[in-house]
């Protein structure tokens, strides 16, 4: 029906006779003169339609969001009606005919990336909110992402395997969604949270390299910008050790970058320790676009008058450069993010030209100024911003100020791409709640060789061969080395309080299966959701996903959930319960 796309239009095309379909962008009716902004997938262009054409009475009838096919010629445009907005707006077309090929009835919202419009109204009518440029840039990235995944890890030698759905209980450490089964009343499959031990049993099985696109169901609590289904770049490898992932892993971002966007980014990433990343930017997933390290300065604080100081557990200190003349409210504000963040409070001294001020001027005597000055790297004309307290939380509650400070000075610059590996995560942490031990990955993860011997003695000091990739703050991959052993799984399911027959209840095959030959292995999967939302600078991965719910787990499109009918309950042997009434 077209020989053209719209938005492909350009002076080179002047003279040639074209066909265009695609909907009603805007229309302007200058009563001898009907121009239509005429929309497809790849753009815009603009139609001009005179009387001397029957297109002319057509055009003077259709409405945005009109589905219609012109045929006509293109033209280059007067130079005084040249738009230098559009990537075709040195051309228009001049329509022979117009054919409506669909009315439409009038939008909830105009189909433009300026609207504003409330999300509900949105996703109630996402094929609308769909046709919004943005929304196709989002979805094109997406699948040029998805695409250009599977061509880099096909060239290493990667084969994609198609797990199941329909399967039994993994070990994310989620809700499962279960789906009832007709054959076998009373019994349920579950959806994967991650194909995580098939991918296992898939290195058992020879296959050496995996990947998929896979799908991941999650029953979360509402968080934030979480998706109840989303995606992973899932990948397995056997014969490999942590830096084989990692290796691995940048050059798929580097490739991933250089196809989708164009940018070079290098590698190495940098690395740091868990410890250090919480140390020094007060978070597990730090935002390296910007510097603002956090400084330890107990040691020093020792030697300061302020008892709060000297007794504390842990001072730290962030330099704010150039801060020194920060405005009170400003101050104010700076000591809100803090205990927000859980301080229990938050002192400054600014470094300004006649000397130290601030709160903590009179309790720093010269000699701990200047040795906290050169902890710090601070000079005159620099803010310092101290916490005391419990180490971990004066480090996040700095980590909160921190960014917060970066976003007010304008560090945190669009279009740039801080990716770094997070390393030597704890094995263990303590559940409280649970009173038990709880894998901070997951149970297959193996602890680093020469910890394995405290695994008994000092589970907590334990560290994992984890891995995380953050990017721009956000924690984009994670994976590990597994456990191949059988004696060693064991060991660390005891401590995490698995008995030996809930073990073989819950993932016998895989017990089983390494029992026959498993290889060393390891692996990582990414949030794909994530990492296009960051590529495409979005704040929501609902902006790159095409149907999302909301953060309720609703589809607003679909109306889903929704009860369904005895008889299909009755299939499936199940009865419903309706929570009690509150
Ligand atoms: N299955 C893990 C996850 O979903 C990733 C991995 O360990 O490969 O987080």
């Amino acid at each position: 029906m077209r020989t053209h796309w719209c938005g492909e239009l350009r002076p080179a095309h002047a003279g040639q006779r074209v066909a265009l379909c695609g909907w009603v962008h805007r229309r302007r009716d200058l009563g001898g003169l009907v121009f239509l902004d005429l929309r497809d997938r790849e753009g815009v262009v603009q139609v001009v339609c005179t009387p001397q054409h029957p297109a002319h009475a057509t055009a003077q009838q259709v409405r945005p969001e009109y589905v219609v096919r012109v045929q006509g010629q293109v033209v280059l445009r007067p130079a005084h009606t040249v738009n230098p907005k559009i990537p075709t707006g040195e051309v228009e077309v001049r329509a022979e005919t117009l054919e409506v090929l669909n009315p439409s009835r009038t939008p909830p919202f105009e189909v433009a990336d300026d609207a504003e419009v409330d999300e509900t109204v949105r996703l109630r009518y996402r094929y609308l909110d769909l046709r919004r440029e943005r929304m196709q840039r989002n979805l094109r990235l997406r699948h040029r992402l998805a695409k250009a995944t599977r061509d880099f890890l096909d060239r290493e030698g990667f084969w994609e395997v198609e797990t199941p759905h329909l399967i039994r209980a993994t070990p994310e450490g989620a809700r499962d969604f279960l789906v009832p089964s007709r054959l076998h009343p009373g019994k349920f499959y579950v959806l994967p949270q991650s194909p995580q031990l098939l991918k296992q049993i898939l290195m058992v099985a020879g296959v050496e390299r995996y990947f998929q696109l896979a799908r991941c169901f999650r029953d979360e609590d509402l968080r934030a910008d979480r998706q109840p289904e989303f995606t992973q770049i899932d990948v397995e490898m056997s014969f490999v050790d942590r830096d084989d992932v990692l290796g691995l892993v940048e050059r798929l971002v580097q490739h991933l970058m250089r196809e989708a966007l164009g940018v070079e980014v290098p590698a190495p990433f940098p690395r740091l320790s868990y410890r250090e990343a919480l140390l020094r930017y007060g978070t597990d997933k730090p935002d390296l676009r910007y510097g603002l390290a956090i400084e330890d300065v107990t040691e020093l604080a020792k030697a300061a008058e302020l008892r709060l100081f000297r007794e504390a557990e842990a001072v730290r200190c962030l330099r704010v450069p150039e801060g020194a003349a920060t405005p009170r409210r400003e101050l104010e504000h700076l000591v809100a993010v803090a205990v927000e963040a859980g301080a229990p409070g938050l002192l400054h001294l600014a470094l300004q030209p006649d000397g130290p001020k601030g709160p903590l001027a009179r309790h720093l005597t010269d000699g701990l100024l200047d040795a906290v000055c050169s902890a710090t790297g601070a000079g005159r004309g620099d803010l310092l911003v101290f916490v005391a307290g419990a180490g971990d939380v004066a480090s996040a509650a700095l980590g909160k100020v921190r960014q917060h400070v970066a976003g007010r000075l304008g560090m945190v610059r669009d279009g740039t791409f801080a990716y770094a590996w997070v390393l030597d995560f704890p094995l263990l942490e303590w559940a409280p709640e649970e009173g038990r031990y709880v894998a901070v990955h997951h149970p297959f993860t193996a602890p680093v060789d020469e910890d394995e011997e405290h695994l008994e003695s000092d589970p907590l000091r334990v560290r994992a061969k984890a891995y995380d990739l953050v990017l721009n703050g956000v924690e984009v991959a994670g994976g590990s080395i597994r456990i191949h052993r059988r004696d060693l799984q064991e060991r660390v399911f005891r401590l995490l309080g698995i008995g030996p027959e809930q073990a073989q209840e819950r993932f016998g095959f895989l017990l089983e299966a390494f029992q026959y030959g498993a290889p060393p292995h390891g692996g990582i999967a990414f949030g794909f959701d994530r990492l296009v939302m960051v590529l495409a600078g979005e704040d929501t991965i609902r902006d790159v996903i095409a149907f999302p719910k909301t953060a309720s787990a609703v589809d607003l499109m679909m109306g889903a959930p929704s009860e369904v009918d005895e008889a299909q309950l009755r299939e499936v042997h199940i009865a419903v319960r309706k929570p009690a009434v509150p």
